[in-house]
């Protein structure tokens, strides 16, 4: 079964779901296309009625939607309320700036006048993840649908239930059909659908893998794209940092959503003065992390999203070990039922270990100590990645000279990297391309046209 709903805690199925037909696809794809030919001649603040409508279903529905995904992959029930509020602000942000970011723009040409107008694409297709059930979806949603493009939305096969009742919050909205469709199909169909002239822009979020097939599918086909992928963010404590305030933003870093985050702290680069302490704090604080019950309010450490994903993740840290990492604590799954891995933190990663250029899906951390502020900055940029970064530092201006120097998409001074509905997020290198949210997410998908006259 491709969509399935398993609880990570305990491992029992809670429902399985069809794929699509062929022919059901097909009438999916025609309604998106038709709904196309009447949102886009809609004006921002019709479009906004709906938007800011199904912003605010999800604001009177936390419980039940953060219930819905804790059950299918196990986050935490207070990060889930978090998220689902989060995500309905991201919707109403769009809901009343999209407006003002797709104004026309002038311009000044030497001879006559132009400006710059924006319109939207058509039909976009994304394929997203399970580690951001709700967010990942609003993320796409809130800027195509305000632009006036309307959405395909292929979700991860673990998360059938948050993507179905996605889905219902734009029915309820008054959404028109089309506007907004679920697609439950595997990815042959996944191919198909980006093959499909119909079709008119691509955005993924997920693997490295995924991203290298969808993007290439969409290349053949000439269709623009956007890929936010995987990351391994260095998380920079410089000599002068306040060790207090790093320690407590290194544990939020790497265990939040259990360290399944694109942009999470991954590799803990530590200059050798406060390297000892900070490594011992560390520790001490990611092994206090109990597992148990996320729908448990007392719970500090939830399972990852699948046995699967935990089954990889035991692989990743073995084949480390067997390349020389040393394992500090952790390293194992926890002797309980559900898809529970310890709090691990692996130093002696050598660059010729393939440790050094994964990305730990879960919570595992990599420490490296380092003699100074370049050689912390060297080892940062030593990455196939590129998505985002934190340096940790009182010095201001000593942060900001070292994020201009870290080849990622994002960096952050003093915190870890994280998203706001109104700053850009992604990355470069294997991170992707692209950018969603802010002004820079909406301006994605759509066309920038140059009219002109003399
Ligand atoms: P995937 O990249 O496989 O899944 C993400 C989404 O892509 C899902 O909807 C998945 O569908 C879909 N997908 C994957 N391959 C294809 C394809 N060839 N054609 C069409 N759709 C496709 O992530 P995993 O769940 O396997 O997680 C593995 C790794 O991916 C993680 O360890 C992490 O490194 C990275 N990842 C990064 C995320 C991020 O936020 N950037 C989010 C999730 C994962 P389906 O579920 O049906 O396979």
């Amino acid at each position: 079964m491709s969509y399935q709903s398993v609880n990570p805690a305990d491992g029992k199925v809670l429902k399985t779901f069809e794929e699509l037909t062929d022919k059901e696809l097909e009438g999916k794809i025609a309604a998106a296309a038709g709904c196309f030919d009447t949102w886009k001649r809609k004006t921002y603040r019709e479009r906004a009625k709906i938007v800011a409508k199904a912003a605010a279903l999800m604001h009177e529905r936390v419980e039940e939607l953060a219930h819905v995904m804790t059950l299918e992959m196990g986050k935490r029930i207070h990060e889930a309320r978090g998220e689902v509020e989060f995500s309905a602000t991201i919707l109403a942000y769009y809901a009343k700036n999209a407006e003002r970011f797709l104004a026309d723009v002038e311009l000044h040409p030497g001879l006559g006048e132009g400006h710059m107008e924006m319109s939207p694409l058509g039909v976009i297709f994304c394929v997203e993840p399970w580690n951001f059930p709700y967010y990942q979806l609003a993320r796409v949603a809130g800027p195509h649908l305000m632009a006036g493009n309307v959405l395909l939305v292929k979700h991860a096969g673990i998360v059938p239930q948050c993507g179905i009742a996605f889905e219902r919050l734009w029915v309820e909205a008054g959404a028109p059909v089309g506007l907004y469709t679920n697609l439950l199909i595997s990815h042959d169909q996944s191919d198909r659908v980006v093959d499909d002239s119909r079709i008119k822009g691509v955005a993924l979020t997920g693997s490295v893998a995924a991203g290298q097939s969808i993007a290439a599918r969409a290349g053949q086909n000439l269709k623009p794209s956007s890929m936010e992928l995987g990351g391994s963010d260095a998380f920079i404590v410089l000599d002068d940092a306040d060790l207090e305030h790093a320690i407590k933003w290194a544990v939020w870093g790497r265990m939040y959503n259990t360290g399944q985050t694109c942009c999470a702290a991954k590799r803990f680069i530590v200059v050798d003065s406060l390297a000892d302490t900070f490594l011992e704090k560390f520790k001490t604080a990611l092994a206090a992390l109990n597992p148990g019950d996320p729908l448990d309010e007392k719970t500090t450490l939830g399972p990852l999203s699948s046995e699967s994903a935990l089954i990889d993740l035991l692989k990743q840290v073995e084949t480390a070990v067997s390349h020389g990492a040393r394992v500090l604590i952790g390293g194992k799954r926890f002797e309980r039922p559900g898809s529970f891995m310890q709090p691990t933190i692996l130093t002696d990663v050598k660059p010729e270990n393939p440790a050094f250029r994964d990305e730990f899906f879960g919570p595992v951390a990599m420490f490296f100590r380092v003699k100074d502020e370049d050689a912390a900055i060297a080892l940062a940029n030593d990455s196939d990645f590129g998505l985002g970064g934190s340096v940790f530092t009182k010095d201001l201006a000593r942060g900001k000279r070292v994020a201009s120097r870290i080849e990622t998409g994002m960096v952050f001074i003093n915190n870890i990297s994280w998203s706001d509905a109104e700053l850009p997020f992604g990355g470069i290198n294997h991170s992707g391309y692209g950018r969603e949210l802010g002004d820079m997410g909406i301006q994605q998908f759509v066309n920038k046209k140059l009219v002109r006259h003399v």
